[in-house]
């Protein structure tokens, strides 16, 4: 394990930003936004908790143009140039678990763009310093700071990082730039448990202040609240405005579209869809076969706890809180997760 200061991480990053866009969390009243690194460090904050974008639209855009014109043979994506994101949380990274199932499996349908942007991009993550209301990462089996998915993880203790190294890539970052990493003291190592634990034990206290059951309990909940009043009840404030979904890191539904310009030029693009949206799941036609909000919302708990549990082994929620803060309607996953844990024991 090394150490870097603040002073040669800056160091760091300048470099690094002659073979990547760089991208730093800075903090804009109470939430963090990624930024692009401009050579400051002055309003970046390495630690503290996620950031208001999920990190999955560094992988899968918003918005993307897919194809254009008919030669084929070549994907706008092709002409990016990588990008390294800094200060990831370990709940975003979970999230790869999810669209890695998706659009990164070889042998399946693989998605060209998300592959070559997960090869290519470079993630230094770092560990949460704090907790918000809305964190719950630990009912999800997971811990505030990065353990797997990164290329070089930062551990934040005095004026600087304790480093762990997560690939290849991130080894020989580390190895080109030794001058700039030192050997912790004694002192250092202590300080950084210390501040690991009081991060757990803050998720530990909004864990048990909202009741939230841990995912050792999430069994079978959906397949038996299948019926249960919880969908129609918390349907009744829901807006359908779709921000539970694009807020999430591990949500990829997309709708393709396409555009034309005179009669010869074509471009397909890609966005970002909404499973609560009414026109989600219609089809030609016009049936819908979630035409009810209920069903819409069930629809979105199903396929985190019950499909990808299924297909994956994995429950696609990472406990990161952000649907719960997007919402305006204050439905809050916590509250639904309690009350079917509940109606199932
Ligand atoms: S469902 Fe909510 S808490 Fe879970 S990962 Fe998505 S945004 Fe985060
Ligand atoms: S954010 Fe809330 S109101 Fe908007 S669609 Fe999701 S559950 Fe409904």
């Amino acid at each position: 394990m090394r150490y870097v200061s603040r002073a040669n991480l800056k160091l760091l990053l300048d470099d690094l930003s002659g073979q990547y866009r760089v991208f730093v969390p800075v903090r804009k009243k109470d939430s963090r936004f990624y930024s692009r690194y401009e050579g400051s460090m002055d309003d970046v904050v390495i630690g503290e908790v996620r950031a208001f974008e999920p990190l999955k639209a560094f992988f899968f855009p918003a918005v993307e143009k897919v194809a254009e014109g008919f030669s084929g043979g070549s994907f706008p994506h092709e002409k990016d140039r990588p990008v390294c994101i800094v200060g990831v949380k370990a709940c975003d990274l979970k999230g790869f678990k999810v669209l890695d199932h998706v659009f990164g499996q070889e042998d399946e349908y693989p998605d060209p763009s998300y592959i070559k942007r997960r090869a290519e991009n470079l993630i230094i993550s770092s560990d949460c310093t704090m907790a918000i209301e809305t964190c719950f990462c630990l009912a999800l089996g997971l811990k505030p700071f990065p353990q797997e998915d990164f290329d070089i993880n930062l551990s934040p203790v005095g004026d600087g990082f304790f480093v762990f190294v997560g690939s290849d890539k991130g080894k020989q970052i580390v190895e080109r730039h030794a001058g700039l990493f030192e050997e912790p003291g004694e002192e250092l190592s202590s300080a950084q448990e210390k501040s690991r634990l009081r991060v757990i034990r803050e998720v530990e206290r909004n864990i048990e202040e909202h009741g939230v059951p841990s995912q050792d309990r999430y069994q079978g909940i959906i397949e038996k609240g299948y019926e249960s009043a919880v969908w129609k009840d918390e349907a009744e404030s829901c807006v359908e405005c779709g921000a539970c979904n694009t807020i999430c890191p591990t949500c990829h539904c997309f709708l393709l579209y396409e555009q034309m310009k005179g009669d010869e030029e074509f471009a397909r693009f890609r966005m970002w869809d909404s499973c609560l949206i009414k026109d989600f799941a219609r089809v030609g036609g016009g049936d819908n076969p979630r035409e009810h909000l209920w069903m819409r919302l069930r629809n979105r708990f199903e396929k985190k706890f019950d499909y990808f549990r299924k297909v994956a082994d994995i429950y696609a929620c990472t406990g990161c809180g952000r649907c719960i803060s997007a919402c305006p309607a204050k439905i809050d996953i916590r509250d639904v997760l309690r009350k079917l844990v509940e109606e199932n024991e």
